[in-house]
């Protein structure tokens, strides 16, 4: 098949005019999808290419010429009774005006950004542009389950001269997930490679910080491992994250540690969120530097976070050619309970004490 990437026909565009933020809806073209569904490819390939294009944003400019852009990435859930919810899409916009911030341009309003994706997120689904809840998934707890995914960007004025974006754009497009798991894929392995320096981006979601993030992960890819975890650049001594994925080490007596936050480590919202989860349950957490070697003793279990998968449970970990395995893959593990729980709760399944979802409108 060609290269071909859905996107969902309703986009929110916003953008800083000088002086303030304006933002509108806008319907690409689309049929339903079943039509679509069914479309010769050449035709389904000519209408993503046009849905993948958005009419009046520059092509050169300081986002593609040099890596001045932001993102976000959030899901919205297919409920049992219907609906769909989003899952705690107000950090995530609060996360994306700090991020802006963070690269010197005028930051997007929180609230216009939220109210705008809970607006597209909801037309889509009118459309039919969403996945509907299946009870089969259940089954395997989730982990098959479907989703909406959300991506706001930020995207700079024409530009070519190395400069700052002073009228950026806040694009925010939807496309369809499915399940995120490769059966047996869970060995990590730690990386050479710097991804954050203290002063440097690495807190900021920012286009940048990834391509030393995936040529790092395809590095960890082609030896035959899953992941790559990045040590802290100074000492080489101090776990810091994945590649796009926050990290947890479980140790003897319920004791949860993840790396505490600052310039090199992005805030994740499953991270502070399996934070909150964890304390709930009676595990004790702590945010605190987090040594490879101490892992490499002690730890029972290893898990990232992100909103890709939520938790992946990591089998084993290497480093400088010693591999230590975990029982982070066996049934009635910290990392799989917390995993049911925060699925239970994003698929509507498990009470939601923490007010984590919210509806689309
Ligand atoms: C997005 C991201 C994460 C995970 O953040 P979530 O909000 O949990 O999705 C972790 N690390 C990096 C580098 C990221 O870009």
């Amino acid at each position: 098949m060609a290269f071909t990437l859905s996107i969902h026909p309703w986009v929110h565009l916003a953008q800083y005019n000088g002086t303030e933020w304006i933002d509108n809806d806008l319907e690409q073209e689309h049929q339903t999808p079943e039509q679509e569904a069914a479309l010769p490819e050449a035709e389904l390939d000519a209408l993503m290419v046009q849905r993948n294009s958005f009419p009046g944003l520059p092509l050169v400019n300081y986002t593609t010429q040099y890596g001045l852009g932001c993102f976000e990435g959030l899901k919205a859930f297919p409920q049992p009774d219907g609906s769909l919810k989003l899952f705690r899409p107000d950090q995530n916009c609060q996360r994306m005006a700090s991020s802006m911030k963070g690269l010197m341009m005028p930051a997007v309003k929180p609230e216009l950004l939220l109210d705008g994706i809970r607006r597209i997120v909801a037309k889509n689904a009118q459309l039919g542009f969403a996945p509907a809840y299946d009870a089969e998934w259940e089954k395997d707890h989730w982990l098959s389950g479907a989703a909406v995914y959300i991506r706001p960007f930020a995207y700079s004025e024409p530009g070519i001269g190395i400069n700052l974006s002073k009228k950026p754009w806040v694009v925010t497009v939807c496309t369809n997930v499915s399940a995120y798991f490769t059966p047996g894929a869970n060995a990590a392995v730690t990386s050479q490679r710097i991804r954050a320096t203290k002063g440097g981006t690495g807190w900021i979601k920012t286009a940048a910080n990834y391509v030393t993030s995936t040529l790092a992960k395809t590095e960890a890819i082609n030896d035959g491992y899953m992941e790559a975890i990045f040590l802290d650049a100074e000492t080489r001594e101090n776990i810091e994250e994945g590649s796009s994925c926050n990290f947890f080490a479980l140790f003897p007596g319920g004791q949860l540690v993840t790396p505490e936050l600052g310039d090199t480590i992005l805030p994740g919202i499953t991270r502070s969120s399996i934070i909150e989860l964890a304390r709930s349950k009676g595990y004790t957490v702590r945010e605190e530097p987090l040594s490879i070697h101490r892992v490499l003793s002690d730890a029972k279990e290893c898990f990232v976070t992100g909103t890709a998968a939520g938790i992946t449970p990591l089998g084993s970990l290497t480093h400088d050619g010693v591999k230590k395995e975990f029982s982070s893959l066996e049934d009635g593990s910290t990392a799989n309970t917390l995993l049911k729980e925060l699925k239970g709760i994003q698929y509507g399944a498990v009470k939601d004490g923490f007010n984590w979802m919210m509806d689309v409108k």
